[in-house]
C-alpha cells in the first residue's frame, strides 16, 4: 500500500478513480496533454520543499546551489530548444507569464490590442473579469466573419487609429496558421511592442510544425503544459534587450518564490522536447487533426473556417440546432471529453455556446493514430446526430472503453 493510501484513503482514492477517467476515456481538450513519467517524478519530488526567490546565482536564501543547477538547465535547453537568447522559467503559468510580459514593457493604464475572446483570444488577453482588462484599456481584433480568419489589413488599421502600447498575438481557439511577422510588422509600424503567446502551440513551434514567433516578435510567451507537453506552468523568452525588465516584472515584480519542483519538471520536459522523436509526435498531433476534421467533415458537421491548420479544430453547431452545451455533456456521457467553445459569429452565452472545441495533442500521447483518429470522428458524428438518444451514448461509451483501453497511459 502507498503512503498516500495509508495516511490519506480520501485522496489516494480520487487518484485512483481520476487515473481511471484517463485511462478509460479520451481527452480532446485541445489545452491538455499527458506528461511523461519523468516529469511526474520531477513534479512530485523534494524540490518542492525550498524557497529560492531569485535567480540563479543571485539568491535570496542560502543552500540553493542545486536549484540554481536545475534552473540553469532549465533556462538553458528552452534557449536551445527555440533558439531564443533569453528565457524565464518562473512564472508559475501563461497567465502569470503574460501578466510579467504585459509589465515589463507597459504600465497600467497602457492600450492593449488583443484578440477578442469570443473569437479565440485568452483570458489574459484583456477579458474585463481577468486583471489584463481591469489595468488596461483594451482595443480587440477579430477574425473575418466570412472566412473566419485572420485579416491583417484590418488588425493593421486598427492598430494606425488606436496606437496601441502592445499587441498581443496568439490564440486558444484559432484552428489556423498565425503569421506572427504580419503581427510585428504591423507593430512596428506604430511603435508597438509586440508579444506573441504560444501557449497551445509551443510544440508545434519549437520543431517547425507552426512558424515560431521567437526571434519574429519582441516577447513570446508561453505554457509549458500543453503541446509542449511538461508540468503545468508558464515561460518567456525574448531578446537580450527585454531580458533585465522581463526578470524584473516576474520576480520581484508579481511572483515571489518559484515553484522549484515545477521548475525541474520543466527542464526534464525541455530535454524531452529536443529529442528528435517530439517533432515525430508535433507532425503527428497536426496530421491527425486534419484526419479528424475530415471524418468530420465527412459526418455533415461543419467547422470554423472549413478546416485546421494546427492541434485543434473548432465545430460549429448551429445547423444541427443543438448547443456547445447540450454537445459537450452527450460526448462526456460517451466517455470523449470537449469542451463547448464560441465561435465567430456566436449568438449564444459563453456558458451555452453553438461551438465545440477539439484537439488532438492528448489522444496523440497515447499513440493513436489516423485510424483511431476516424473512429473517434465517426463516433462524435454519431453521438451529435443521435443527442436524444441515451440508449445510442451508451452503446458508443462502450466502444470507447475498448478503444481507450488499448492505449495504456503509464503502463508499466
Ligand atoms: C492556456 C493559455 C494561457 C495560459 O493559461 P494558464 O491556465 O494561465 O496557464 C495563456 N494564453 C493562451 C492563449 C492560452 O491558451
Amino acid at each position: 500500500m502507498s503512503e498516500l493510501a495509508r495516511t490519506d484513503p480520501e485522496i489516494a482514492d480520487v487518484l485512483e478513480k481520476e487515473r481511471l477517467r484517463q485511462l478509460n476515456g479520451l481527452e480532446l481538450i485541445a489545452s491538455e496533454n499527458i506528461v511523461s513519467r519523468a516529469v511526474l517524478e520531477a513534479q512530485g519530488s523534494i524540490m518542492t520543499n525550498k524557497y529560492a526567490e531569485g535567480y540563479p546565482g543571485k539568491r535570496y536564501y542560502g543552500g540553493c546551489e542545486y536549484y540554481d543547477v536545475a534552473e540553469n538547465l532549465a533556462r538553458d535547453r528552452l534557449k536551445k530548444l527555440f533558439g531564443a537568447e533569453h528565457a524565464n522559467v518562473q512564472p508559475h503559468s501563461g497567465t502569470q507569464a503574460n501578466m510579467a510580459a504585459y509589465f515589463s514593457v507597459m504600465k497600467p493604464g497602457g492600450t492593449l490590442m488583443s484578440m477578442s475572446l469570443s473569437q479565440g483570444g485568452h483570458l489574459s488577453h484583456g477579458s474585463p473579469v481577468n486583471f489584463s482588462g481591469q489595468l488596461f484599456r483594451i482595443v480587440p481584433y477579430g477574425v473575418d466573419l466570412e472566412t473566419e480568419v485572420l485579416d491583417y489589413g484590418v488588425i493593421e488599421a486598427i492598430a494606425r487609429k488606436e496606437k496601441p502600447n502592445v499587441i498581443v498575438c496568439g490564440a486558444s481557439a484559432y484552428p489556423r496558421t498565425i503569421d506572427f511577422k504580419a503581427f510585428m510588422e504591423i507593430a512596428e509600424a506604430v511603435g508597438a511592442y509586440c508579444i506573441a503567446d504560444i501557449a497551445h502551440i509551443a510544440g508545434l513551434c519549437a520543431t517547425g510544425v507552426h512558424p515560431t514567433s521567437v526571434n519574429v516578435t519582441h516577447i513570446t510567451t508561453t505554457t509549458t503544459h500543453k503541446t509542449l507537453r511538461g508540468p503545468r506552468g508558464g515561460a518567456i523568452m525574448c531578446g537580450k534587450e527585454f531580458a533585465q525588465a522581463v526578470d524584473k516584472a516576474v520576480f520581484p515584480g508579481m511572483q515571489g518564490g518559484p515553484l522549484m519542483h515545477t521548475i525541474a519538471a520543466k527542464a526534464v520536459c525541455f530535454r524531452e522536447a529536443l529529442r528528435p522523436q517530439f517533432a515525430d509526435y508535433n507532425r503527428q498531433i497536426v496530421k491527425n487533426c486534419r484526419v479528424l476534421a475530415e471524418t468530420l467533415l465527412d459526418g455533415g458537421l461543419r467547422l470554423v473556417s472549413g478546416g485546421t491548420d494546427n492541434h485543434l479544430l473548432l465545430i460549429d453547431l448551429s445547423q444541427q440546432g443543438i448547443t456547445g452545451l447540450e454537445a459537450e455533456n452527450a460526448l462526456g456521457c460517451a466517455g470523449i471529453t470537449v469542451n463547448k467553445n464560441t465561435i465567430p459569429r456566436e449568438t449564444r452565452s459563453p456558458f451555452v455556446t453553438s461551438g465545440l472545441r477539439i484537439g488532438t495533442p492528448a489522444v496523440t500521447s497515447r499513440g493513436m493514430k489516423e485510424a483511431e483518429m476516424r473512429f473517434i470522428g465517426e463516433k462524435i458524428v454519431h453521438v451529435i446526430r443521435n443527442i436524444k438518444d441515451d440508449a445510442q451514448t451508451a452503446r458508443v461509451k462502450g466502444e470507447v472503453v475498448a478503444m481507450a483501453s488499448r492505449f495504456p497511459i503509464y503502463p508499466e
